[in-house]
This record gives structure tokens, sequence and C-alpha cells, in this order.
């Protein structure tokens, strides 16, 4: 119909605008029956199909939009009879208010203490509809009950039924039709109601009696002990062990869990098959750790776990006790195993996080992986989050405490997420509304909510006193039975199995605990996992390694960096990069950053590895140097030199990431600790944003090996250098990383050469140590001219730690040894030529950390008259190297020796903000390094 047609049709038409979404439900009916409609609408909506060539989707569209728009502009209409017609659409407007507000209704709170706001659409008088008439007959639109009409009284409670029970399904955000209409037809066709056989409930009570049995058993061997009980939520044991059956029925090959320390314990015992006398032993301080260790409701574990579909291996995630934040290091260990596998869809590993019902609303980190989940560097076909809503988030209870919106979950409707809550007393609600989720999950390849609505029994923690502050909820929670005797007496009531039963399971799982026998019967041991990690395990940071590179090989990957197809358009200044890079790769030209940058992933992914690089500017460079992704003009289609070298090469992979870094971080991090092989790398656009993932430096990165023995190979490059841009950019922080340096727990390099960065990146690849690299990355180096390198300094593939001096000096008459890391090399080897200084050497210790004081010993063997030692650095002085590696340096320097300090004062800020001073700053630091004190 054009679209003239239409607005006179619509104004001589019995309805206003305001009833246009009356309209478009009825014509969604009609779409999918056309005799689901009266006569009159159908003749109506048949001519609007009449359009030529067009699909009726597309139609649809066009006619929901003139409703819209039709209803936006508020046009009156005089209403001229069709009673019948006027009722049944009050029916549909019905139905559709359920859809999306049924959930406001449902009985979701086992407390039954939650006050809820009237929901006015939910009665009948607010569509001019009464009891009276629950004898009519109406038709019942995309209402997906396999009938095409029903009486109201029917169509009223099937509404509640489906909307107002135990599960609170919220969809009607999603603006994808096939995702709303396989939400409702999952939903409404089985009126939300469960309809499990015997075996299958007996299971669901079977793990409730675990989840109960445990927690009574740990708190009367362990009274006062801290657990963080899972009391109340007892249904996730249920949910999950369903999760992992039907995710292994329908072909997943690995779970990875996240989870805070809440039901933690309960979770490795029940669901992952700990064995239970092993966590009595850490319980009773028997400990066989190496390294810190940890509490042991951070402890992560891994298994295999038996289901109609094959083995599935289970990894539960370590856990530091900042909540949310170990969702995206679970995803990107999901992301790596997926790689790993070579599939891209997600069918293969699936992730489940779990989480707070105050973490999830209050804490970033959540919103930050939403918003990752469907990005391309971070997709893995959707994550199950599923939240342990107790109702309480540490002490704070009300809910205008601790957020702003009416459900915990509101931030999941960024991602259009569907959340179905559901009512933690109702088990079989729960494993329904599991089954619905991963369904989802595996059909849309979309994020999906749990929202578990739970109860704490005990405190925070078994020593804390909830009454305290919560008074009247643990009055209730007093008196309230245990899911698990509340389901027993269910299964007694409807004759599925006796209470005489139900005790004998009880003392069976008892019996389990008292022998220390696993209590998972689909527990197995570890076959699954596909990747091994001995090879990597027991290395350390000065182990030999083969790291030479064949030159002609090199050279003929340089010459293939430097090629593009003759019709990709380059930009001209990308065009002049590469045009310097053939001459590099013709040996014309000295290598310089970018260059050797790109061929140490060249080599890498030659030698069949991959490599993966993330950050805010990756594919570029913050600073213009990188262009591992060539931009076409003509067509803005890419081509990535790298990954085309060879098809037996391994993937090379470079995403600018989305705008975070906490989230992103943590999600390189989870890759990398579980993926040894390859190179794997995070880029901050400025050094100094890794401080908006200070958490995962402090409770991963620099601590992850020794609390929970796991490696972490992963990259950093954190851009410093003090160029007169201010306080901001100047400095990576680098005392924050030396600070959290111990126990050779990571790598702290400042490379200063092309050469350097090459055999550097090659290093952390082709030397089995895995453990985490820090990187002061340059700016004004990677373009700076003496800051370039030979192919024949590649190809030597040694990492120097300490770099002595590159003059000609006559070693004897050196007096004076300044040591230096990056960028104020250059300008203090400049001045030095400049003064025609012969007797002060200057050497770059070029890995601050593990400090490589035997190869310093070296290099200050050769001047036997120097006893003047200088550190010089750009930072001010309470920030930077000094403080972190002072003692490093005097117990490097030889017996009877000074050592003095070159560098800014101390200061508040990383950087002064005015250029001119910053350069008289720089200069004064550099003179001090070569002349202060000096004989
Ligand atoms: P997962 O696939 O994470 O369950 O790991 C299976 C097994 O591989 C673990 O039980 C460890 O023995 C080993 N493993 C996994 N990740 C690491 C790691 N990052 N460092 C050392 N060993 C690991």
């Amino acid at each position: 119909m054009p679209e003239g047609a239409m607005k006179a049709w619509l104004e001589s038409s019995h309805f206003s605008g305001n009833n246009a979404e009356y309209i478009e439900e009825l014509y969604e009916s009609y779409l999918e029956n056309a005799h689901s409609v009266s006569d009159e609408w159908r003749k109506v909506f048949d001519e609007l199909e009449k359009i030529d060539g067009v699909e009726v989707e597309t139609n649809h569209s066009v006619v929901r939009n003139e409703f819209r728009q039709l209803a936006k502009e508020g046009v009156k209409h005089v209403t001229v009879g069709a009673e019948s017609d006027a009722k049944q659409v009050r029916v549909l407007q019905l139905i559709n208010a359920y859809r999306f507000r049924g959930h406001q209704n449902a009985n979701l709170d086992p407390l039954g203490i939650w006050k809820r706001e009237r929901v006015r659409d939910l009665e009948l008088t607010h569509h001019d509809l009464s009891k009276s008439e629950f004898d009519k007959e109406f038709n019942v639109g995309s209402l997906a009950v396999g009938v095409e009409s029903m009486k109201l009284g029917d169509i009223y409670k099937t509404l509640e039924k489906t909307y107002c029970g135990s599960i609170g399904a919220e969809y009607m955000h999603i603006t994808s039709t096939t995702e709303k209409r396989w939400l409702q037809q999952r939903l409404e066709s089985v009126q939300s109601q469960a309809n499990f056989s015997k075996a299958e409930k007996t299971e669901i009570l079977k793990d409730l009696i675990a989840a109960d049995g445990l927690e009574k058993y740990l708190g009367a061997k362990f009274p006062g002990a801290k657990r963080f009980s899972l009391e109340g939520g007892d249904s996730l044991v249920p949910m999950l062990k369903q999760l992992i059956t039907r995710a292994g029925e329908h072909g997943t090959k690995e779970v990875v869990l996240g989870m805070a320390h809440r039901g933690r314990l309960n979770v490795l015992v029940n669901v992952m098959g700990k064995n239970p006398s092993k966590l009595f032993d850490e319980f009773a301080g028997k400990v066989d750790q190496i390294g810190s260790g940890d509490v042991k409701y951070h402890q992560g574990y891994s298994s295999d776990f038996v289901t109609p579909g094959g083995n599935v291996h289970l990894a539960l995630a370590f856990n530091p006790s900042h909540l949310e934040i170990v969702n995206p290091v679970v995803i990107g260990s999901v992301r790596a195993r997926l790689d790993r596998r070579d599939c891209d869809k997600g069918d293969l590993v699936l992730p489940i996080t779990i989480h707070g019902d105050s973490a999830i609303a209050g804490q970033g980190v959540v919103q930050e992986t939403f918003n990752m989940s469907q990005a391309r560097a971070y997709k893995v076909g959707g994550t199950i989050r599923v939240v342990v809503n107790n109702q309480v988030g540490f002490t704070t209870s009300k809910p205008e405490d601790t957020r702003s919106t009416e459900y915990c979950t509101d931030i999941a409707k960024m991602v259009q997420a569907p959340i179905l809550h559901v009512n933690g007393d109702d088990p079989e609600a729960v494993v329904l509304a599991t089954q619905v989720a991963l369904d989802y999950r595996n059909t849309f390849k979309r994020d999906v909510v749990i929202d578990l609505v739970c109860y704490r029994r005990h405190g925070h923690n078994e020593a804390d006193e909830p009454n305290a502050t919560q008074p009247l909820m643990y009055q209730k929670i007093k008196t309230h039975p245990t899911p698990r005797q509340m389901y027993a007496d269910q299964l007694d009531a409807e004759r599925t199995l006796s209470s005489a039963e139900s005790k004998e399971l009880v003392e069976y799982y008892r019996k389990l605990l008292d022998e220390g026998q696993c209590t998972v019967e689909q527990w197995r041991p570890m076959t699954e996992h596909s990747v091994d990690w001995t090879p990597f395990i027991g290395h350390d940071w000065d182990d030999e390694y083969d790291h030479k590179i064949d030159l002609t090989k090199l050279k003929s990957l340089a010459t293939d960096i430097s090629s593009y197809p003759e019709e990709h358009k380059l930009q001209s200044r990308v065009k002049k990069i590469y045009d310097d890079r053939k001459k590099m790769a013709a040996g014309e030209k000295l290598l310089d950053w970018g260059m050797a940058e790109n061929l140490a992933y060249a080599s890498i992914v030659d030698s069949g590895e991959r490599v993966r690089i993330t950050g805010q500017d990756a594919g570029r460079g913050t600073f213009f140097h990188r262009h591992s992704v060539l931009h076409n003009q003509d067509d803005a289609s890419t081509y990535l030199p790298l990954q085309n070298l060879s098809k037996d090469q391994g993937p090379f992979e470079v995403y600018d990431s989305v705008l975070s870094e906490v989230a992103v971080l943590a999600f390189e991090y989870g890759y990398t600790t579980a993926e040894p092989s390859g190179l794997t790398i995070w880029e901050a656009q400025f050094g100094d944003f890794a401080n908006g993932a200070q958490v995962v430096f402090d409770q991963f990165i620099s601590s992850g090996e020794q609390k929970w023995g796991r490696l972490c190979g992963l990259t950093i490059l954190l851009p410093h250098g003090y160029e007169g841009q201010g306080p901001e950019h100047s400095s990576a922080r680098l005392e924050r990383f030396l600070q959290l340096c111990a126990d050779h727990n990571m790598q702290v390099c400042v490379p200063s050469t092309p050469a350097q960065v090459f055999n550097m990146l090659r290093r952390q690849v082709v030397r089995p140590m895995r453990r985490p690299l820090i990187v002061m990355s340059p700016k004004s180096l990677l373009r700076h001219p003496l800051a370039v390198s030979s192919l024949e300094e590649l190809a030597d593939g040694t990492y120097h730690n300490v770099i002595g001096e590159i003059d000609e000096l006559k070693t004897k008459d050196v007096t004076r040894v300044v040591m230096c890391s990056g960028k104020v090399y250059y300008e203090l080897l400049e001045q030095r030529r400049k003064n025609d200084q012969k007797d002060v050497a200057i050497v770059r210790i070029e890995q601050l950390y593990p400090f490589p004081e035997a190869e310093l010993k070296d290099v200050f063997a050769q001047y036997p008259n120097a006893k003047d030692f200088v550190w010089c650095q750009e930072e001010p002085q309470n920030q930077g190297a000094w403080y972190c590696s002072q003692h490093h340096f005097r117990s490097t320097i030889p017996a009877g020796s000074t050592l003095t300090y070159a560098g800014r004062t101390a200061s508040a800020a990383p950087a002064c903000g005015y250029m001119s001073l910053h350069v008289k700053e720089q200069q004064a630091l550099v003179n001090d390094a070569l002349t202060i004190n000096k004989a």
C-alpha cells in the first residue's frame, strides 16, 4: 500500500494512532496466519502484501514504522464501532502486556518480602476486559499455545502461569523478532512449566541434597570457619549440572566457569568433583602448595564430567576477592580454547560466569564484558551469566542502596540479552529456565542471564551476625525451610519419591563425605583438556634457548611483509612507510622500530605459531608506526601482509580493542593462561592507561603464578617516555610494575633498539618460560635516526638485558659509568658526543627485572678505574626505577664506589605541563648525569 493510502486508511479506521501497537500485533498475527484476524482486517492487510518483489517481513517493518510514526504524532481519529474488533485488540493488548511486564508480578522471591509496585497493565480492567467475559472466545494472535483461539479465561490463566509463576521472563527489549518469537515459543508452549520424569526429578533432589549436605557437614565439622555457604541458593548446583550435561549433549567439549567466593566450595565439591577429603585437609590447614597459595574459596579446579554427548572438560577459574573481575578472564580463556579448536562459532566451549546481585549492578567491568560480547576480538558465541541473587550485598539489603534500577540484571539489556528471573525455591523452574537459557545461547550465540532469586541463610560469612543489619529478613529466613526440604516434600506429596527414599539419599551423601569420596557421579579424571603445559613448567628467565634465526629467511620475510597487492591503494604517509620497508628488506636502509616489530610477528607466525595483538589502536599503532593493517583508500578494504605469508603460517590477529582497559587486559590474561604457545600482546594506547586495569596487574598478572601456580606469557606494551606532552601519557608508571616484582614473577623490559624489540618479542615465544612481560615501549624512538638496526642484528636473535658502551672509549680512562634505560640513553649519548667526553661510559639496562646483575657486573668489570656510578632517569625521583631498583644498582657496582641519582626532583605529577619547562628539566638531568660532582 502506498504511504499516502496507508495514512488515509488509518485515518478512516477504527483506531487512533495510540493504538498502533495493537494494530501492529494484529498484523503480526496476520503474518503468521491470515485467518487469525477478522475479515475486515484481513482485507486491509491483504492489500499490503501485494507490493511486488518485496518480502513480507520488509512490508511488515514498513507498516510498523508507519504505525509508530502515527502513534508518535498522536493522530486523533474517531472510533466508529466494531466492538468485537476492539475487544479482540484489547485481548492482544493484554497478551502483549504480560509479555512485557508479567515478570513484575512473577513469584520470584522465596522469602516473599519483596515490595513490588502494582502493575496496572496486568489487570483486566486496564484493558477494558472483565471476568464476565471469560467465556468469550478470542483469537490468541501469536501466543504460542498451539491453537488459534481460546476463551478469555483460558488466555488469562495461560498468561498468569507463563509469565507470573516461578519464572519471570524479560525479553521484550530484544529487537530481533526471531529471538522474541523463539523465546515466546519456548515459554508459552509449556506455560513456563517443567515436565520432568521421575529420574530427572530424583537427579534434581540429589543435587539439592548435595548442596545442603556439604554445607551442613562443613558447618558441623569446622564451626565458625569461613566457607561462604551456598545455603539459600542451593539450586545453583542442579542448575550448573544441567548446564554442563545439556551443553555436553549438544557437542560442547569444555566449560569454563568463573565465580566469586559465595557457594564456591559447594561448586568445587558437588559440581567439579573435587574430592571432599582434600577440602577437609585445607580446612584443617594441611597444604601441599608451592608458592604463597590462596584461601580455599579462591581455588580453581579442573576435571572432566561425563554427559550423554561424551566427556566435557571443566575448568573453574582461580579467583581473587575482586568479585566481577574474573568474568573477562573466563571469557578470554574460552576464546583461547575456541581458537585452539578452530571453532569461531562458540559451539565447542561454553563460558559460565556467576555473579552476585550487588556486584553485577555495581561493578563497571560487567558492563565492559557485555560490551565486548559481540566484538570481533572477544566474541565467544555468548556467555551464560548466572546471578546468585541473595538480595544482600555484603550487609546492604536495600535495593535502593545498591542500585538505581529495578533489577540487578538491568545492565544486561545493553546487549539485549534475555533475562530469566527464577525463584530459587522452585528447582524445577530453575532447571527449565537453565535449559531455555542454554538453548538460546547455542541458537543465537549471544549472552543470556539467569537471575537465581534466593537468599543467604547465614551472614556474609559464617562468623558474621546477619540480624544486626537485616533483622526482618533473617527472622523470616530462620523459619524458612531449605530448598532440599521443600522439594523432598513436594516429591513426596506428588508421589514421585517417598520421604523415606529421600532420607536414604541424604544418608548416602553423608556416607560419601564421611568416606572422603567424590560426590559427583559424572566426575571423570581429566582426559579431554587439549593443551599440555608440562614443557613450560620449571623454566627461568635466564634459561638457554635456541634464539638464532636464519638471515636468508629473515630477508625473505622482510620482503613479504613489505608487499601488498598493487590495486590496494595506500594512504600517502603509509605508502612512504611501506616504500621504506621495501628498502629495509633489500638491505638499502637500516631497520626502524615498526619494521623490526612486524618482522618479529612474521617470524613467529612463519613458525606456525599464533600472534594475537589487541589494544586501542593496535592495527595502526598509536604513534603511526605499526601499520599491520593496510586500508585501501579506494574502497576501505583491508589487507594484512602478515596474514598472507604462506599457507602453513600460524594465524596473525590484530584487533583494535573496545575502549576499555580493565576488561580487555583481564581477557588477554585469561587467554594466555589458557594458551601457552604463540605471542599474545595487549598494548595500552598510552602507558598510563594501564592504571585503569590495576586490579588485573595486582590480582592476576603479578601474583597468579605464586598464588595459583598458573603460568601466563602475556606481553604488555606500555608507551612510555618524556616528550614534553604533559603529565598524562608521559609515564607508564614504571615504578608500579617494579614494585610488584619479586620471586621472578614477571619481566620488566625497556628495549631501546629495533633489534632489541625484535628479539624481546621472539624470546617471549621461543624460550619455554611463560611469565608476563611488561614493556616500557617508546614513542619518539619509533622514528629516532639513531634507533635503527641491521638485519644481521636481528638474525643474531639475542635479547641483550644489558647493552654496554657503543663508542670506542679507552676503558682505563673511564671514571664514571652512567646507567639508564630507554629513550634518555640517546640524549645522553648525543650530549656526551657533543661534550667530547671520553671518561664517561653509558650503559643501558634493558631488563630492569629480573635484574641482570651478572651481565651488568661483566660490563662494569671493563672499567677498572670507574668508582663513580650514576643512575639517570627521566622520571621524577619518587617515580621510575630509582627507588625500586636502587638496591640492585648498589649490589652490582664495585665495592667502594658511589651511586648518584640524576633525574627530575620528586613530584606529585608524573611530568610538567609546559614544553619549555620540560626541555629545561630534561637538559638539566642529562647534564647532571654526565657532569654533576665530576672530579
Ligand atoms: P584447564 O584446561 O584450565 O582445566 O587446565 C588443565 C590442566 O592444565 C590444569 O589442571 C593444570 O595442570 C594445567 N594448566 C592449565 N593452565 C595452566 C597454566 N596457566 N599454567 C600451568 N598449568 C596450567
